[in-house]
């Protein structure tokens, strides 16, 4: 890895680059050490200057969206961390449903906005903390919804260097909590969404409004989490699983399976990564002993070997 001194940050054209920012401030489990280094890009332009940068530095880049999904260890991350929430934003057509928005818009957002212009499709997505590029990657769903149901397209850089280009959603791959954005070193600038015009918008701010009303009051939403834990096996549901195992209100240090909900993990105030990891590994266990599979995890760890 190269040696990086503050030389280094003159291409970046002003660009704020920061040293040993901690990610615990990135990530709704509020749980992570420092990032190496850390850039906010607002707009395409720093985002292809911090790509060369880190190119040039020989540096590893991680994408973080609103960290919603992400169990970051506490060691922090090497190279460089980008965080996309100021790229932020979105265009909608009332008319033909067509939705653009940047990827570190809020996905709540976007359901609200075009709940307001009386678009039929996003009303599940209200209830998730993470970005319009986040729901891409994770292929994010609730309530009978998901991303793939609606998106068209990404618009897309490598972060080996080149030109923005678009992908199709029939090229993405898409299955449950899965799309191939998770497998290539991509980031995802921007996604087009078609909706269903047309729509009384008090009909679709209700059932909008309902669905989050119907989550704040069957999840800890009053403490750090990443949200669901681990994904669905075939048919079952992780937790109940976890659930009737009686680990409900299990803690290892700070972290805490939910007593609201099973397959929540909480950080009850001073939980720190490896506590999370470590829960996340004990409750694997039991749930292989007593039923022979293995649950596997929703949330993504960056920075563990
Ligand atoms: C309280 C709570 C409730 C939740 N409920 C749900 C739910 O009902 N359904 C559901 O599916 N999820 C849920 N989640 C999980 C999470 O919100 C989703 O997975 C969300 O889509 C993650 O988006 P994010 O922007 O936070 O992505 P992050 O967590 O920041 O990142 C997730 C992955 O996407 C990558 N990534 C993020 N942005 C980009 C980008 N622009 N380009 C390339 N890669 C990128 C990251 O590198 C990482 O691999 C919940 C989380 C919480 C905290």
């Amino acid at each position: 890895m190269a040696v990086l001194n503050t030389c280094s940050l003159n291409p970046l054209n002003g660009l704020k680059l920061e040293a040993f920012t901690p990610l615990s401030k990135f990530t709704t489990l509020r749980v992570g050490g420092a990032a190496q280094w850390l850039a906010e890009p607002k707009d395409i332009e720093e985002i292809k200057l911090l790509i060369s940068w880190a190119k040039t530095h020989q540096i590893p880049c991680h994408v973080i969206g609103a960290g919603s999904n992400l169990l970051i260890s506490d060691s922090g991350l090497q190279g460089l961390s980008i965080c996309m929430k100021r790229l932020n934003g979105a265009k909608l057509n009332p008319k033909s449903g067509l939705v653009e928005a940047f990827s570190g818009e809020p996905i709540p957002n976007l359901a609200r906005s075009v709940a307001k212009a009386g678009l039929h499709g996003l009303e599940w997505a209200i209830g998730i903390p993470g970005t319009v590029g986040g729901a891409a990657v994770m292929n994010a769903g609730a309530q009978g919804g998901c991303t793939a149901d609606w998106l068209q397209s990404v618009q897309v850089i490598s972060l080996t260097g080149g030109l923005p280009f678009e992908i199709s959603k029939n090229d993405l791959n898409f299955s449950y909590r899965h799309s191939l954005l998770q497998d290539e070193k991509l980031i995802v600038l921007s996604a087009r969404f078609q909706l269903e015009p047309g729509h009384s918008h008090k009909e679709i701010s209700h059932t909008t409004q309902e669905n989050l009303i119907h989550r704040t009051s069957t999840q800890p939403f009053n403490l750090p989490s990443c949200g669901s834990v681990f994904r669905n096996p075939e048919s079952l549901k992780a937790g109940h699983l976890i659930e009737k195992l009686g680990l409900k209100g299990y803690r290892i240090g700070g972290a805490e399976i939910s007593r609201i909900h099973a397959n929540f993990i909480v950080n009850t105030g001073n939980a720190t990564a490896k506590d999370i990891y470590e829960l996340i590994s004990f409750v694997q266990t039991r749930v292989k002993e007593n039923h022979g599979f293995l649950l596997h995890p929703e949330v993504i760890p960056f920075g563990f070997d």
